[in-house]
Protein backbone atom coordinates (compact mmCIF):
# COMPACT_ATOMS: atom_id res chain seq x y z
CA UNK A 1 0.00 0.00 0.00
CA UNK A 2 2.84 2.44 0.85
CA UNK A 3 4.90 1.73 -2.39
CA UNK A 4 2.24 1.40 -5.01
CA UNK A 5 -0.58 3.86 -4.13
CA UNK A 6 -0.70 7.96 -4.89
CA UNK A 7 -0.14 10.34 -1.87
CA UNK A 8 -3.30 11.90 -1.84
CA UNK A 9 -5.38 8.45 -2.45
CA UNK A 10 -3.65 7.30 0.54
CA UNK A 11 -4.64 10.25 2.47
CA UNK A 12 -8.02 9.88 1.56
CA UNK A 13 -7.79 6.16 2.19
CA UNK A 14 -6.98 6.17 5.51
CA UNK A 15 -9.37 9.38 6.79
CA UNK A 16 -12.23 6.64 5.33
CA UNK A 17 -10.94 3.50 7.52
CA UNK A 18 -10.15 6.01 10.14
CA UNK A 19 -13.76 7.56 10.23
CA UNK A 20 -15.67 4.29 9.51
CA UNK A 21 -14.06 3.13 12.38
CA UNK A 22 -14.66 5.32 14.81
CA UNK A 23 -18.37 6.49 13.81
CA UNK A 24 -19.41 2.91 14.15
CA UNK A 25 -18.10 2.38 17.68
CA UNK A 26 -18.94 6.09 18.69
CA UNK A 27 -22.39 5.08 18.06
CA UNK A 28 -22.38 1.51 19.31
CA UNK A 29 -21.44 2.22 22.60
CA UNK A 30 -23.10 5.74 22.90
CA UNK A 31 -26.60 3.47 22.84
CA UNK A 32 -27.89 1.18 25.09
CA UNK A 33 -28.21 -2.27 23.00
CA UNK A 34 -32.00 -2.84 22.04
CA UNK A 35 -33.28 -6.31 21.45
CA UNK A 36 -34.92 -5.32 18.43
CA UNK A 37 -31.65 -4.07 16.96
CA UNK A 38 -29.84 -7.63 17.19
CA UNK A 39 -32.81 -9.35 16.07
CA UNK A 40 -33.16 -7.26 12.65
CA UNK A 41 -28.92 -7.26 12.69
CA UNK A 42 -28.99 -10.97 12.90
CA UNK A 43 -31.40 -12.11 9.93
CA UNK A 44 -30.24 -9.46 7.66
CA UNK A 45 -26.47 -10.99 8.77
CA UNK A 46 -28.14 -14.65 8.15
CA UNK A 47 -29.76 -12.99 4.46
CA UNK A 48 -26.35 -11.40 3.36
CA UNK A 49 -24.46 -14.57 4.61
CA UNK A 50 -26.98 -17.28 2.22
CA UNK A 51 -27.07 -15.43 -0.49
CA UNK A 52 -23.34 -14.84 -0.58
CA UNK A 53 -23.31 -18.55 -0.13
CA UNK A 54 -25.50 -18.85 -3.19
CA UNK A 55 -23.75 -16.78 -5.55
CA UNK A 56 -20.28 -17.64 -4.48
CA UNK A 57 -19.87 -19.03 -7.78
CA UNK A 58 -20.76 -16.32 -9.99
CA UNK A 59 -19.50 -13.65 -7.68
CA UNK A 60 -15.86 -15.70 -7.92
CA UNK A 61 -16.08 -15.67 -11.85
CA UNK A 62 -16.94 -11.84 -11.52
CA UNK A 63 -14.17 -10.76 -9.27
CA UNK A 64 -11.75 -13.23 -11.60
CA UNK A 65 -12.11 -10.85 -14.74
CA UNK A 66 -10.86 -7.78 -12.61
CA UNK A 67 -10.48 -4.20 -13.83
CA UNK A 68 -14.01 -3.61 -15.09
CA UNK A 69 -16.44 -1.54 -13.30
CA UNK A 70 -18.01 -3.49 -10.09
CA UNK A 71 -21.57 -3.53 -8.96
CA UNK A 72 -22.11 -4.73 -5.79
CA UNK A 73 -25.03 -6.91 -5.34
CA UNK A 74 -24.62 -6.68 -1.01
CA UNK A 75 -26.14 -3.40 -0.96
CA UNK A 76 -29.43 -4.57 -1.13
CA UNK A 77 -28.83 -5.75 2.33
CA UNK A 78 -27.10 -2.48 3.58
CA UNK A 79 -30.11 -0.64 2.42
CA UNK A 80 -32.05 -2.82 4.16
CA UNK A 81 -30.37 -2.31 7.34
CA UNK A 82 -30.22 1.58 6.89
CA UNK A 83 -33.40 1.58 7.21
CA UNK A 84 -34.13 -1.31 9.92
CA UNK A 85 -31.04 -0.94 12.23
CA UNK A 86 -29.10 1.88 14.13
CA UNK A 87 -25.94 3.82 12.50
CA UNK A 88 -23.79 1.41 14.37
CA UNK A 89 -25.25 -1.48 14.19
CA UNK A 90 -25.70 -1.55 10.04
CA UNK A 91 -21.69 -0.72 10.08
CA UNK A 92 -21.59 -3.72 11.72
CA UNK A 93 -23.26 -5.23 9.19
CA UNK A 94 -21.59 -3.86 5.92
CA UNK A 95 -18.07 -4.87 7.91
CA UNK A 96 -19.08 -8.56 8.44
CA UNK A 97 -20.67 -8.97 4.66
CA UNK A 98 -17.82 -8.04 3.06
CA UNK A 99 -15.73 -10.42 5.60
CA UNK A 100 -17.46 -13.35 4.51
CA UNK A 101 -17.13 -12.34 0.86
CA UNK A 102 -13.99 -11.90 1.54
CA UNK A 103 -12.90 -15.15 3.27
CA UNK A 104 -15.59 -17.17 1.00
CA UNK A 105 -14.44 -15.43 -2.50
CA UNK A 106 -12.26 -12.43 -2.89
CA UNK A 107 -8.76 -14.24 -1.15
CA UNK A 108 -9.39 -17.00 -3.81
CA UNK A 109 -8.66 -14.97 -6.77
CA UNK A 110 -6.49 -12.80 -8.18
CA UNK A 111 -8.22 -9.74 -7.22
CA UNK A 112 -7.94 -6.02 -5.47
CA UNK A 113 -4.63 -5.69 -3.05
CA UNK A 114 -5.77 -5.63 0.57
CA UNK A 115 -5.74 -2.18 1.06
CA UNK A 116 -8.49 -1.43 -1.12
CA UNK A 117 -10.94 -3.91 -0.25
CA UNK A 118 -10.32 -2.50 3.40
CA UNK A 119 -11.27 0.94 1.60
CA UNK A 120 -14.14 -0.28 0.30
CA UNK A 121 -15.48 -1.76 3.31
CA UNK A 122 -14.81 1.23 4.87
CA UNK A 123 -16.87 3.67 2.43
CA UNK A 124 -19.97 1.05 2.98
CA UNK A 125 -19.85 1.93 6.34
CA UNK A 126 -19.76 5.12 5.94
CA UNK A 127 -22.77 4.93 3.63
CA UNK A 128 -24.80 3.08 5.66
CA UNK A 129 -23.99 4.91 8.37
CA UNK A 130 -25.09 8.06 7.02
CA UNK A 131 -28.46 6.74 5.52
CA UNK A 132 -29.39 5.13 8.80
CA UNK A 133 -28.45 8.57 10.51
CA UNK A 134 -30.13 10.30 8.12
CA UNK A 135 -33.51 8.40 8.83
CA UNK A 136 -32.73 8.96 12.65
CA UNK A 137 -32.48 12.07 12.40
CA UNK A 138 -35.52 13.06 10.10
CA UNK A 139 -38.32 13.03 12.40
CA UNK A 140 -40.40 9.88 10.10
CA UNK A 141 -39.88 7.45 13.25
CA UNK A 142 -39.35 3.76 13.27
CA UNK A 143 -39.91 1.54 10.36
CA UNK A 144 -41.12 -1.72 12.42
CA UNK A 145 -43.64 0.53 14.13
CA UNK A 146 -45.14 2.77 11.06
CA UNK A 147 -48.59 1.18 10.05
CA UNK A 148 -48.74 -0.18 6.82
CA UNK A 149 -51.56 1.81 5.34
CA UNK A 150 -49.40 4.73 5.89
CA UNK A 151 -46.61 6.59 3.54
CA UNK A 152 -44.34 7.02 6.71
CA UNK A 153 -42.32 3.19 5.96
CA UNK A 154 -42.35 4.33 2.46
CA UNK A 155 -40.63 7.69 3.06
CA UNK A 156 -38.19 5.76 5.35
CA UNK A 157 -36.87 3.54 2.79
CA UNK A 158 -36.75 6.12 -0.03
CA UNK A 159 -34.88 8.11 2.38
CA UNK A 160 -32.38 5.61 3.42
CA UNK A 161 -32.08 4.23 -0.16
CA UNK A 162 -31.20 8.17 -1.61
CA UNK A 163 -28.94 9.03 1.01
CA UNK A 164 -26.86 5.31 1.04
CA UNK A 165 -26.54 5.97 -2.94
CA UNK A 166 -25.24 9.29 -2.39
CA UNK A 167 -22.82 8.63 -0.14
CA UNK A 168 -21.28 5.49 -1.87
CA UNK A 169 -21.55 7.60 -5.30
CA UNK A 170 -19.54 10.43 -3.79
CA UNK A 171 -16.91 8.24 -2.30
CA UNK A 172 -16.37 5.95 -5.54
CA UNK A 173 -15.80 9.15 -7.26
CA UNK A 174 -13.91 10.60 -5.14
CA UNK A 175 -11.89 7.50 -4.42
CA UNK A 176 -11.23 6.70 -8.30
CA UNK A 177 -10.72 10.17 -9.01
CA UNK A 178 -7.65 10.22 -6.64
CA UNK A 179 -6.53 6.72 -7.85
CA UNK A 180 -6.19 6.96 -11.18
CA UNK A 181 -5.18 9.09 -13.70
CA UNK A 182 -7.13 8.11 -16.99
CA UNK A 183 -10.32 8.12 -16.30
CA UNK A 184 -13.57 9.06 -18.04
CA UNK A 185 -17.07 9.69 -17.38
CA UNK A 186 -18.25 6.34 -17.60
CA UNK A 187 -15.28 5.53 -15.68
CA UNK A 188 -16.06 7.51 -12.39
CA UNK A 189 -19.95 7.08 -12.99
CA UNK A 190 -20.29 3.28 -14.56
CA UNK A 191 -22.38 3.00 -18.32
CA UNK A 192 -26.42 3.20 -18.11
CA UNK A 193 -26.66 -0.79 -17.73
CA UNK A 194 -24.47 0.10 -13.93
CA UNK A 195 -26.74 2.30 -13.09
CA UNK A 196 -29.73 0.39 -14.06
CA UNK A 197 -28.68 -2.51 -11.82
CA UNK A 198 -27.53 -0.13 -8.71
CA UNK A 199 -31.18 1.35 -9.14
CA UNK A 200 -32.88 -2.72 -8.94
CA UNK A 201 -30.29 -3.04 -6.31
CA UNK A 202 -31.85 0.04 -4.03
CA UNK A 203 -35.06 -0.87 -4.74
CA UNK A 204 -35.04 -4.65 -3.93
CA UNK A 205 -33.40 -3.53 -0.55
CA UNK A 206 -36.20 -0.67 -0.12
CA UNK A 207 -38.38 -4.03 -0.78
CA UNK A 208 -36.64 -6.36 2.07
CA UNK A 209 -36.69 -3.39 4.75
CA UNK A 210 -40.48 -3.07 4.04
CA UNK A 211 -40.85 -7.03 4.02
CA UNK A 212 -39.23 -7.06 7.02
CA UNK A 213 -40.99 -4.64 9.13
CA UNK A 214 -44.62 -5.95 7.75
CA UNK A 215 -44.30 -8.88 6.70
CA UNK A 216 -40.93 -11.40 7.15
CA UNK A 217 -41.93 -14.50 5.24
CA UNK A 218 -42.23 -12.32 2.13
CA UNK A 219 -38.35 -11.96 2.20
CA UNK A 220 -37.37 -15.47 1.03
CA UNK A 221 -39.43 -13.53 -2.37
CA UNK A 222 -36.37 -11.63 -2.93
CA UNK A 223 -34.22 -14.30 -2.86
CA UNK A 224 -34.33 -15.69 -6.30
CA UNK A 225 -34.82 -12.43 -7.96
CA UNK A 226 -31.24 -11.04 -6.39
CA UNK A 227 -29.62 -14.56 -7.33
CA UNK A 228 -31.03 -14.39 -11.31
CA UNK A 229 -29.80 -10.35 -11.36
CA UNK A 230 -26.58 -11.18 -10.10
CA UNK A 231 -26.14 -14.15 -12.97
CA UNK A 232 -27.35 -11.56 -15.16
CA UNK A 233 -24.71 -8.75 -13.93
CA UNK A 234 -21.87 -11.76 -14.91
CA UNK A 235 -23.44 -12.54 -18.44
CA UNK A 236 -23.24 -8.72 -19.20
CA UNK A 237 -19.86 -8.64 -17.71
CA UNK A 238 -18.84 -12.18 -19.48
CA UNK A 239 -20.35 -10.52 -22.79
CA UNK A 240 -18.17 -7.11 -22.15
CA UNK A 241 -15.04 -8.65 -21.52
CA UNK A 242 -15.14 -11.51 -24.99
CA UNK A 243 -14.82 -7.93 -27.10
CA UNK A 244 -12.56 -6.04 -25.13
CA UNK A 245 -8.80 -6.01 -25.17
CA UNK A 246 -7.68 -5.40 -21.54
CA UNK A 247 -4.38 -4.06 -21.67
CA UNK A 248 -6.20 -1.29 -23.81
CA UNK A 249 -9.87 -1.16 -22.40
CA UNK A 250 -10.29 -1.12 -26.77
CA UNK A 251 -11.69 -3.81 -28.44
CA UNK A 252 -10.10 -6.64 -29.39
CA UNK A 253 -10.82 -8.18 -32.41
CA UNK A 254 -13.51 -10.16 -32.33
CA UNK A 255 -14.88 -7.22 -30.83
CA UNK A 256 -14.30 -4.79 -33.43
CA UNK A 257 -15.21 -7.29 -36.38
CA UNK A 258 -18.34 -7.41 -34.64
CA UNK A 259 -19.27 -4.03 -34.79
CA UNK A 260 -17.74 -3.09 -38.20
CA UNK A 261 -19.72 -5.57 -40.19
CA UNK A 262 -22.79 -4.24 -38.68
CA UNK A 263 -21.63 -0.43 -39.49
CA UNK A 264 -20.76 -1.74 -42.96
CA UNK A 265 -24.48 -3.40 -43.72
CA UNK A 266 -25.84 -0.10 -42.30
CA UNK A 267 -23.71 2.14 -44.82
CA UNK A 268 -24.74 0.08 -47.26
CA UNK A 269 -28.19 0.22 -46.49
CA UNK A 270 -28.05 4.00 -46.51
CA UNK A 271 -25.83 4.45 -49.29
CA UNK A 272 -23.15 5.99 -47.40
CA UNK A 273 -19.43 6.00 -47.47
CA UNK A 274 -16.86 4.89 -44.15
CA UNK A 275 -13.54 4.53 -43.74
CA UNK A 276 -11.01 2.15 -42.20
CA UNK A 277 -7.42 3.43 -40.48
CA UNK A 278 -4.77 0.45 -39.92
CA UNK A 279 -2.45 1.86 -37.46
CA UNK A 280 0.60 0.54 -36.64
CA UNK A 281 3.42 1.84 -34.37
CA UNK A 282 6.84 2.69 -36.04
CA UNK A 283 10.14 0.82 -34.62
CA UNK A 284 8.18 -0.79 -31.52
CA UNK A 285 10.32 -3.41 -30.80
CA UNK A 286 13.07 -0.92 -30.10
CA UNK A 287 10.77 0.66 -27.07
CA UNK A 288 10.17 -3.01 -25.65
CA UNK A 289 13.98 -3.71 -26.18
CA UNK A 290 15.02 0.12 -24.58
CA UNK A 291 12.47 0.15 -21.54
CA UNK A 292 11.32 -3.28 -21.50
CA UNK A 293 7.64 -4.64 -21.93
CA UNK A 294 6.02 -2.88 -19.05
CA UNK A 295 7.10 0.44 -20.54
CA UNK A 296 6.16 -0.70 -24.23
CA UNK A 297 2.20 -1.87 -22.47
CA UNK A 298 1.69 1.84 -21.29
CA UNK A 299 2.89 2.95 -24.69
CA UNK A 300 0.06 0.79 -26.35
CA UNK A 301 -2.22 2.12 -23.53
CA UNK A 302 -1.33 5.82 -24.28
CA UNK A 303 -1.31 5.06 -27.88
CA UNK A 304 -5.27 3.63 -27.03
CA UNK A 305 -6.23 6.44 -25.30
CA UNK A 306 -4.84 8.89 -28.02
CA UNK A 307 -6.87 7.68 -30.39
CA UNK A 308 -10.15 7.21 -28.67
CA UNK A 309 -9.60 10.88 -28.00
CA UNK A 310 -8.86 11.87 -31.52
CA UNK A 311 -12.25 10.21 -32.80
CA UNK A 312 -15.97 10.71 -32.46
CA UNK A 313 -17.72 8.74 -29.77
CA UNK A 314 -19.60 6.56 -32.72
CA UNK A 315 -16.23 5.75 -34.21
CA UNK A 316 -15.24 1.82 -33.60
CA UNK A 317 -11.23 1.47 -31.93
CA UNK A 318 -9.99 -1.98 -31.58
CA UNK A 319 -6.63 -2.88 -30.91
CA UNK A 320 -5.68 -6.15 -33.27
CA UNK A 321 -3.41 -7.49 -31.11
CA UNK A 322 0.48 -6.28 -31.04
CA UNK A 323 1.03 -2.54 -31.73
CA UNK A 324 -1.59 -2.84 -34.48
CA UNK A 325 -5.02 -0.81 -34.18
CA UNK A 326 -7.83 -0.51 -36.79
CA UNK A 327 -10.43 2.65 -36.70
CA UNK A 328 -13.83 2.46 -38.22
CA UNK A 329 -14.96 5.49 -39.57
CA UNK A 330 -18.67 5.52 -40.55
CA UNK A 331 -20.33 8.40 -42.74
CA UNK A 332 -16.83 9.77 -43.97
CA UNK A 333 -15.62 10.38 -47.09
CA UNK A 334 -11.74 9.49 -48.59
CA UNK A 335 -10.59 12.61 -48.23
CA UNK A 336 -12.24 13.12 -44.53
CA UNK A 337 -10.72 10.16 -43.57
CA UNK A 338 -7.00 10.78 -44.50
CA UNK A 339 -7.63 14.13 -42.64
CA UNK A 340 -8.28 12.07 -39.19
CA UNK A 341 -5.07 9.96 -40.41
CA UNK A 342 -2.81 12.80 -40.69
CA UNK A 343 -4.06 14.16 -37.10
CA UNK A 344 -3.49 10.81 -34.99
CA UNK A 345 -0.29 10.83 -37.02
CA UNK A 346 0.65 14.49 -36.21
CA UNK A 347 -0.84 14.03 -32.12
CA UNK A 348 1.22 10.59 -31.74
CA UNK A 349 4.75 12.45 -32.44
CA UNK A 350 3.84 15.04 -29.45
CA UNK A 351 2.62 11.83 -27.26
CA UNK A 352 4.81 11.71 -24.43
CA UNK A 353 4.41 8.55 -22.17
CA UNK A 354 5.54 8.48 -18.60
CA UNK A 355 6.40 4.92 -17.33
CA UNK A 356 7.53 3.45 -14.53
CA UNK A 357 10.96 2.26 -13.89
CA UNK A 358 13.26 0.94 -11.32
CA UNK A 359 13.34 2.61 -7.97
CA UNK A 360 9.81 4.27 -8.15
CA UNK A 361 11.56 6.91 -10.96
CA UNK A 362 9.60 7.75 -14.03
CA UNK A 363 10.96 7.96 -17.27
CA UNK A 364 9.25 9.60 -20.14
CA UNK A 365 8.96 7.82 -23.32
CA UNK A 366 8.78 10.60 -26.38
CA UNK A 367 9.72 10.38 -30.20
CA UNK A 368 6.86 7.89 -31.18
CA UNK A 369 5.45 7.71 -34.73
CA UNK A 370 2.79 5.82 -36.46
CA UNK A 371 2.12 4.42 -40.29
CA UNK A 372 -1.64 4.63 -41.23
CA UNK A 373 -3.28 3.06 -43.99
CA UNK A 374 -6.55 4.59 -45.45
CA UNK A 375 -9.46 2.55 -47.04
CA UNK A 376 -13.05 3.14 -47.87
CA UNK A 377 -16.45 1.73 -48.45
CA UNK A 378 -17.24 0.75 -51.04
CA UNK A 379 -14.34 2.25 -52.99
CA UNK A 380 -11.87 -0.28 -51.53
CA UNK A 381 -14.35 -3.13 -50.48
CA UNK A 382 -18.13 -3.60 -48.66
CA UNK A 383 -17.11 -6.24 -46.17
CA UNK A 384 -14.68 -5.85 -43.49
CA UNK A 385 -12.03 -8.60 -44.77
CA UNK A 386 -11.51 -6.46 -47.87
CA UNK A 387 -11.49 -3.21 -46.30
CA UNK A 388 -8.46 -4.39 -43.68
CA UNK A 389 -6.67 -6.08 -46.33
CA UNK A 390 -7.05 -2.79 -48.49
CA UNK A 391 -6.03 -0.70 -45.83
CA UNK A 392 -3.06 -3.20 -44.74
CA UNK A 393 -1.62 -3.22 -47.74
CA UNK A 394 -1.85 0.86 -47.64
CA UNK A 395 -0.04 0.20 -44.50
CA UNK A 396 2.94 -1.61 -46.00
CA UNK A 397 3.38 0.57 -48.20
CA UNK A 398 3.57 3.30 -45.58
CA UNK A 399 6.10 1.53 -44.08
CA UNK A 400 8.30 1.31 -47.06
CA UNK A 401 8.04 4.78 -47.49
CA UNK A 402 9.72 5.45 -44.73
CA UNK A 403 7.00 5.06 -42.12
CA UNK A 404 5.35 8.08 -40.03
CA UNK A 405 3.35 8.76 -42.95
CA UNK A 406 -0.88 8.18 -43.93
CA UNK A 407 -1.23 6.18 -47.36
CA UNK A 408 -4.53 5.67 -48.51
CA UNK A 409 -5.60 2.80 -51.18
CA UNK A 410 -7.16 5.75 -53.52
CA UNK A 411 -4.76 8.03 -53.89
CA UNK A 412 -1.21 6.20 -53.69
CA UNK A 413 -2.15 2.60 -54.94
P1 LIG B 1 7.64 -1.61 -37.72
O1 LIG B 1 7.96 -0.16 -37.78
O2 LIG B 1 8.04 -2.33 -38.96
O3 LIG B 1 6.20 -1.83 -37.41
O4 LIG B 1 8.53 -2.20 -36.54
P2 LIG B 1 8.01 -2.81 -35.19
O5 LIG B 1 9.18 -3.03 -34.30
O6 LIG B 1 6.94 -1.95 -34.64
O7 LIG B 1 7.30 -4.14 -35.67
P3 LIG B 1 7.57 -5.65 -35.40
O8 LIG B 1 6.36 -6.34 -35.98
O9 LIG B 1 8.91 -6.07 -35.83
O10 LIG B 1 7.53 -5.79 -33.84
C1 LIG B 1 6.36 -5.59 -33.11
C2 LIG B 1 6.74 -5.68 -31.67
O11 LIG B 1 5.62 -5.44 -30.84
C3 LIG B 1 7.24 -7.05 -31.27
C4 LIG B 1 6.66 -7.31 -29.92
O12 LIG B 1 7.66 -7.43 -28.95
C5 LIG B 1 5.85 -6.08 -29.62
N1 LIG B 1 4.58 -6.39 -29.02
C6 LIG B 1 3.54 -7.08 -29.54
N2 LIG B 1 2.52 -7.15 -28.66
C7 LIG B 1 2.93 -6.51 -27.54
C8 LIG B 1 2.34 -6.24 -26.27
O13 LIG B 1 1.19 -6.60 -25.99
N3 LIG B 1 3.07 -5.53 -25.37
C9 LIG B 1 4.32 -5.08 -25.65
N4 LIG B 1 4.98 -4.41 -24.71
N5 LIG B 1 4.91 -5.33 -26.83
C10 LIG B 1 4.23 -6.02 -27.76
MG1 LIG C 1 5.12 -1.77 -35.75
MG1 LIG D 1 2.93 -4.67 -36.46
Amino acid sequence: MWSSTRPRWLAFGLLCDTSAAVLMLADLFSRPVMRADIQWFLVLLALGVGQGEMSRHIERVRRWMAGQSHINVTSVWYVAGAALLTPGWVSVLAVLLYLHLWLRVWRHVRSRPAHRVVASTAASVLSCWAASYAVQVSGLGVLTEARPATAQGTLIVLLAAAVFELVNLLLAVTSITLYTRERSITDLFGTWSDNALELVTLCLGGLVALALAYQPVLVLLVLPPLVMMHRNVLLKQLEVAAATDEKTGLFNAFGWRDLASRELARAQRSQSACGVLMVDLDHFKRVNDTHGHLAGDSVLKAVGNLLRAEVRDYDVVGRFGGEEFAVLLPDITEHQAIAIAERIRAAVTKLEVEVAIEDHQVATISGLSVSIGVAVCPDSGTVVDRLLLAADTALYKAKNDGRNTVVSVGANL
